[in-house]
C-alpha cells in the first residue's frame, strides 16, 4: 500500500493492491528467491557488468516460466499482463536485483515487429528474441541527428530487392554486442523529412558495416559509432511500408515512454541507500549532516513519482488515451536516479575510489562501495537518451500544460 500526501485538492491519494495483485506478487516474489542467480544478483545489487552470457541465461529462465516478455501479447510468447501487473513484476524483479533483460528486443523492436511486421518477421524474429538467441541494438542517433531526429541522412537507395545502405549512426549501445540493428534510414530525401524514412532490420555482420568503440569517462565502453558502406540489405527486412517509418520509430518511442518512470530502478537504489546509511553508521563514519532527512526526501519524491506513475498506468489499463504524461515520468525519474546517486557518492566517501595503487591495483573497498562511482558517471546519460529533458520540457510545457 502507498500514501500520498498533497494532491492537487490537499486529500490523501492511495494506492492499494488488490488481493489478486497482492497473490502475484508474492508469485513473483517466490519464484525469484528460486531462480535468480545469487552471483548476478550480486553484480546488480554492487552495479558490477553483468556479462552477456550471464544475461542470456536469464532470459532463457525467464522465458522458459514465460515471463520474458511481459510487454507482449500472449499470441507471440508474452504475458497479456496489463501494465499495472507489468508494474509489480519490475518492482519485484529490481528489489531482487534481476538484471533488466536487453531492452532493445524486449521493448523496443519486439513490439514493433508485433504491430507492424509480416508474418515471416514475427515468425523469425520473436521466438530467438525472446530466447535472446539474437540481440538486436537501435540505430536511431546520427551525427547531425539527435533530438531532431526526424532530420536522419543514412541513406538506403533501392537497387533490386535490395536496399544499399550508406551513412552513419552514433551513440549506439551494445552494438559490440548485437547481432542485429534496426534503423532509421532515408529512402526519399525529396519530401518532407518524416515522410521519407522507413524502419531496416540489418544483420550487423553484413559486408560493408564496421564500428568504432566510444568510451564513457568511466572507461566503460558505452556506445559506438556504426559505419554503413554500401551495404546490401533485402528489402523483405524493411518493418512497415517503404517511407513510413516515421509511424514505426514513433510507436516504438510511444510503447518506451510508457515504462520510463523508472520507479523499480529508483526504489533499488533507494534500498542501497538505506544500507549504506546503515553500514557507514555501523562503521562509526562520520556522514554529512542531514543525511538521513535527505534520504528521507528522496523516499518522499519517490512515493510521488510511483504514485503519479500508478494513477497514469491504471488510467491506460482503464482504456484512457495517454498523451504526454509519460515525459513527466521519464523527466522526474531520470533525475530521481541522478539525484540518489549524488547522496550514495557522498556516503561512501573515499571508498568510491574503485582501487588503491599503493596495494598494487587492489580494491580497497567493500564490494558494496566498489561500483558507486561509475554508477553515478553512467547514469548522467538517462536524462539525455531516450530524449533529453530540454526535449521534455518542451513536450510537458507544450502538450500538458498548453503553454
Ligand atoms: C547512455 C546513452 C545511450 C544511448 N544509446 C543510444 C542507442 O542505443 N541508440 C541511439 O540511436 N541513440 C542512443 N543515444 C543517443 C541519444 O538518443 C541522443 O544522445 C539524444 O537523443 C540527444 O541527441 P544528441 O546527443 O544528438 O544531442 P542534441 O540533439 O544535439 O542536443 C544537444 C543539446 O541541445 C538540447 N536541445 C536539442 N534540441 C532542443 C530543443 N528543441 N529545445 C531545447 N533544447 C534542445 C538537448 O537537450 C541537449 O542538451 C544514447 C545516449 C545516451 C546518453
Amino acid at each position: 500500500m502507498m500514501e500520498v500526501l498533497g494532491s492537487e485538492t490537499g486529500e490523501v491519494m492511495q494506492y492499494q493492491f488488490s488481493t489478486e495483485q497482492l497473490q502475484f506478487q508474492q508469485q513473483v516474489e517466490d519464484f525469484l528467491k528460486e531462480n535468480l542467480p545469487a552471483s548476478v544478483a550480486t553484480k546488480v545489487r554492487n552495479g558490477a557488468f553483468v556479462s552477456k552470457a550471464e544475461l542470456t541465461d536469464w532470459t532463457r529462465i525467464l522465458n522458459a516460466r514465460g515471463w520474458a516478455a511481459p510487454n507482449w501479447p500472449e499470441q507471440y510468447g508474452g504475458t497479456g499482463w496489463n501494465l499495472t501487473y507489468r508494474h509489480i513484476f519490475d518492482v519485484a524483479c529490481r528489489r531482487h536485483h534481476a538484471p533488466a533483460l536487453s531492452g532493445f528486443g524486449f521493448n523496443m523492436v519486439g513490439p514493433a515487429i508485433i504491430k507492424y511486421g509480416s508474418e515471416a518477421q514475427k515468425a523469425e524474429f520473436l521466438p530467438k528474441i525472446r530466447n535472446a538467441d539474437l540481440w538486436f541494438c537501435q540505430g536511431y542517433s546520427e551525427p547531425q541527428a539527435g533530438s531532431d531526429l526526424a532530420s536522419v541522412r543514412t541513406r538506403a537507395e533501392r537497387d533490386g530487392d535490395d536496399y544499399v545502405v550508406n551513412g552513419s549512426k552514433i551513440w549506439t549501445s551494445g552494438a559490440e554486442m548485437a547481432d542485429w540493428i534496426f534503423c532509421l534510414v532515408r529512402t526519399n530525401p525529396d519530401v518532407q523529412q518524416q515522410k521519407g524514412i522507413s524502419f531496416l532490420l540489418l544483420d550487423i555482420t553484413s559486408p560493408g558495416v564496421s564500428l568504432k568503440p566510444l568510451y564513457a569517462f568511466n572507461g566503460k565502453r558505452l556506445w559506438n559509432q556504426v559505419f554503413f558502406e554500401d551495404v546490401r540489405v533485402p528489402v523483405s527486412q524493411r518493418l512497415g511500408d517503404e517511407d513510413r517509418g516515421w509511424t514505426v520509430a514513433k510507436s516504438l518511442l510511444g510503447d518506451e515512454r510508457l515504462m520510463v518512470s523508472r520507479v523499480a530502478e529508483n526504489k533499488r537504489i533507494l534500498a542501497n541507500l538505506r544500507e549504506t546509511f546503515a553500514h557507514q553508521v555501523q562503521r562509526g563514519i562520520n556522514l554529512p549532516e542531514g543525511a538521513r532527512t535527505h534520504i528521507n526526501e528522496l523516499d518522499i519524491r519517490l512515493q510521488a513519482l510511483e504514485a503519479t506513475s500508478l494513477r497514469i498506468l491504471t488510467a491506460f489499463d482503464g482504456g484512457d488515451q495517454i498523451g504526454a504524461e509519460p515525459s513527466m515520468l521519464k523527466l522526474k525519474g531520470s533525475e530521481l536516479v541522478q539525484a540518489q546517486d549524488e547522496l550514495l557518492f557522498t556516503l561512501v566517501d573515499y571508498m568510491a575510489l574503485p582501487l588503491d595503487a599503493a596495494t598494487g591495483g587492489e580494491a580497497v573497498s567493500p564490494d558494496w562501495a566498489e561500483y558507486v562511482a561509475s554508477g553515478r558517471y553512467h547514469h548522467r546519460g538517462f536524462t539525455i537518451a531516450g530524449g533529453s529533458s530540454e526535449v521534455q520540457h518542451n513536450i510537458i510545457a507544450k502538450q500538458v500544460l498548453g503553454l
